[in-house]
Parts: C-alpha cells; structure tokens; sequence
C-alpha cells in the first residue's frame, strides 16, 4: 500500500506529526525551529530538521539492532519519518553521565564532574508546568505510568544509555547527559519514541570539551549548524564501516 501523508494531527516545538492512509503509522517531520528555556528563546537553526531526522534515525537504526524497541519504521524523505503511531508516556527520562545543566544548577556543583554511576531522572512532560522533576511515586500517583512500566522504562533506558555511550565514544565524543521519551504502541508495548539528536542530548568533543548540541543556540556560542553537521559526520562515518 503506497503511504499517503494525511493531516496535520499535532504541532511540536520541533516537529509535527501527520495521520497517514494507514491508522497505525504516522508521518513525523522535523523542523528548524528552535525553542530552549521552555520556549522564551526561540529561533532557527539552518537544516536542523533534516540534520536531526538524519541523527535520530542513525541511532535509532542503531539501537534496533542491538534489541532496543522503537516506534521507528523507516525514513521517507530528508525531513520525514514513517513512524509506528503511540500514545506518548508523559515523561521525559533523563539520564546523566557527566553533570551538566540543570542538575549541576540545583546542587551548584560545576559542570563536568564525571560521574562514577549515572543519575535517572523523570520530568512530568506538560508545558504549562515547565516539565517539573518528579519521582516514580509521583508518577504513579498521578497515573502517568504503573510501577511495572516504570520497571520497563527504566531498564530500557540503562541499556539504551550503554549503547549511546559506546556508539559516541567511538567516534570520539562524550555522552554528557540525553532526554528520551517512549510510548505504547497498539498492543501495549512500550517503545522508544521522540527523537535522539543533539537537541536532546549534551554531546562534548573527547579532545577539546567542544559542545557539539543545542547549547551552543541556548548559550549564543554560535556554530549551531556546524556542530550538528559534525555530530552527523561522525556518526555516518562508525555506521558505514
Ligand atoms: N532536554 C531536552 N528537553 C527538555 C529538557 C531537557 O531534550 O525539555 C535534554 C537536554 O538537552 C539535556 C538533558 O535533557 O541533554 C538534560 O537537560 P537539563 O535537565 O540539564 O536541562 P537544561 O539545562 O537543558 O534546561
């Protein structure tokens, strides 16, 4: 069956999401808008959309291939992923290798302590609340996942963190910290879903501590683009050999 890009059913910050002449699958497309400080900074950034397509289908093929579940059924055009349709958990996982933003913010500790076990976090993903840090009693209580598919998400997202560390540091980068999302597909499974780019993971250069991700836009240190065509170079470069 030829797939058929139907309406509009919802507009991100990043990205929007059309039905398709199948009721399963969705069409998503990346754009270049860039949003940060929830929403008071917003902008472009030249090609992103294509670029993070790119990147979050790289590490999403990636991370299939070692036994990771996603929503992901495959590219269709530079800016357009064919995508399994799920309804999003509301959570935004955070996971921390090295202290950076936020966190080193709460406990003011400098950014780049090493950190000897990665830290887990969940967020309560709603705009209007600026995406609070909850803990998983808050998340159940408010019914937003059960204790079992916390269970899930939480062993999902170690070995998902296993897997991005390796894949970075072989081509050279440090996997500071990253946001994932996920959500349940129409037989209740729990898939990795959203996106993996540098706009939802600090990403610094091994040898120079160059941030290569969006807060080089955050922070006005200009080269946005330019990091992110590297970050795509690299990863280009491990996939095809
Ligand atoms: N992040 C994201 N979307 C959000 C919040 C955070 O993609 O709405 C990513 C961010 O890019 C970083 C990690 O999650 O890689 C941790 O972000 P942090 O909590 O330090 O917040 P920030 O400093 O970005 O406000």
């Amino acid at each position: 069956m030829k797939i058929e890009k139907l309406e509009q059913i919802y507009e991100g910050k990043a990205k929007k999401i059309y039905s398709t002449n199948n009721e399963n699958e969705v069409i998503i497309y990346y754009k270049d808008d860039a949003t940060a400080f929830n929403n008071i900074k917003k902008g472009q950034i030249l090609n992103k959309g294509i670029l993070n397509a790119r990147i979050t289908t790289i590490i999403f093929e990636y991370l299939m291939k070692n036994g990771i579940k996603t929503h992901l059924i495959k590219n269709i055009s530079q800016r357009e992923q064919l995508c399994e349709r799920v309804t999003i958990i509301p959570l935004e996982v955070i996971v921390r290798n090295i202290l950076a933003g936020s966190t080193a913010k709460l406990f003011t500790m400098e950014e780049g302590l090493k950190l000897d076990t990665p830290i887990f976090e969940i967020c309560y993903k709603k705009d209007e609340l600026k995406d609070p840090m909850i803990n998983d009693s808050h998340a159940i209580a408010l019914k937003l996942a059960t204790r079992e598919e916390l269970d899930t998400i939480y062993r999902e997202t170690s070995k998902i963190n296993e897997l991005l560390k390796n894949l970075f540091g072989g081509i050279g980068i440090n996997l500071v910290d990253f946001k994932i999302e996920f959500g349940k597909d129409k037989d209740g499974n729990i898939v990795l879903a959203d996106e993996i780019s540098p706009d939802s993971c600090r990403l610094w250069d091994e040898k120079t501590d160059e941030k290569m991700d969006k807060d080089r836009f955050r922070r006005d240190l200009g080269n946005v683009e330019e990091a992110y065509i590297e970050v795509l170079k690299r990863l280009e470069s491990t996939v095809l050999v």
